[in-house]
């Protein structure tokens, strides 16, 4: 579905990178310094971790929940990462984008890649770690997941790091200050394409014009 004029507001923005680059912590940076943007909550059916609350940082399902919403077509996309699912509401999305706020997904690889086909108007950032070694002290650092699930995640790293030609940016996450000066750039750019602007400031234009 590509982007329209007169229905669609808000832009589409994908965010993924390998577990352990700090995608979260940037994106929460991201939403505390920028107006209209909001983060999409996925359901998933992998197990609460210590901290996290339903309804904030997912939404925790069964597996058979989820697949009740698989059949009936309640997600955009969804994928199974890691061996659980996750899935992105397509009402949710639908709603915000309508009222001209921008969302954010955070998402991985597969999920981006189901995004852009039915979404061929989003934007998509990878996020880059500086390199394995820094990536792995990220992981162990985390102390949340046990040996045999960070080894798994590290696998996965190389794996979701070598889809990131797909994406339109590539923000790496040496330096924190200057990976969120250059997410913000991309947010920024892209608010201003004409495009977005034709839609976001119709009414000023249309001062100009009478
Ligand atoms: P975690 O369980 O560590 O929060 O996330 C594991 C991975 O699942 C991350 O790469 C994250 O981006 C991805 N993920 C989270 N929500 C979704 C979703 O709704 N769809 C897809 N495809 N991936 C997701």
């Amino acid at each position: 579905m590509s982007k329209q004029p007169s229905t669609t507001l808000g832009t589409l923005f994908i965010v993924s990178a390998a577990s352990g680059t700090g995608k979260t912590t940037l994106v929460k940076k991201l939403l505390e310094t920028t107006p209209d943007v909001r983060l999409s909550v996925s359901f998933t059916t992998r197990n609460k971790r210590e901290g996290e609350q339903h309804g904030v940082h997912y939404f925790f399902v069964s597996v058979d929940e989820f697949q009740a919403m698989v059949a009936r077509n309640a997600f955009y996309e969804h994928a199974i990462v890691h061996g659980n699912c996750y899935g992105t509401s397509r009402e949710w999305v639908n709603e915000q984008l309508n009222a001209g706020i921008d969302v954010i997904l955070e998402i991985d690889w597969q999920g981006a890649a189901q995004m852009r086909q039915q979404w061929p108007d989003c934007r998509s950032i990878f996020i880059l770690p500086p390199d394995m070694t820094v990536l792995e002290q990220r992981l162990r650092g985390r102390g949340t997941d046990s040996e045999e699930v960070i080894t798994k995640r590290l696998a996965a790293a190389k794996t979701e790091i070598s889809h990131c030609a797909e994406f339109d940016y590539i923000v790496v996450n040496d330096d924190f200050a200057q990976a969120l000066n250059e997410l913000q750039a991309v947010f920024t750019a892209e608010r201003c394409r004409t495009v977005n602007q034709l839609l976001r400031q119709r009414a000023r234009l249309g001062s100009f014009s009478s």
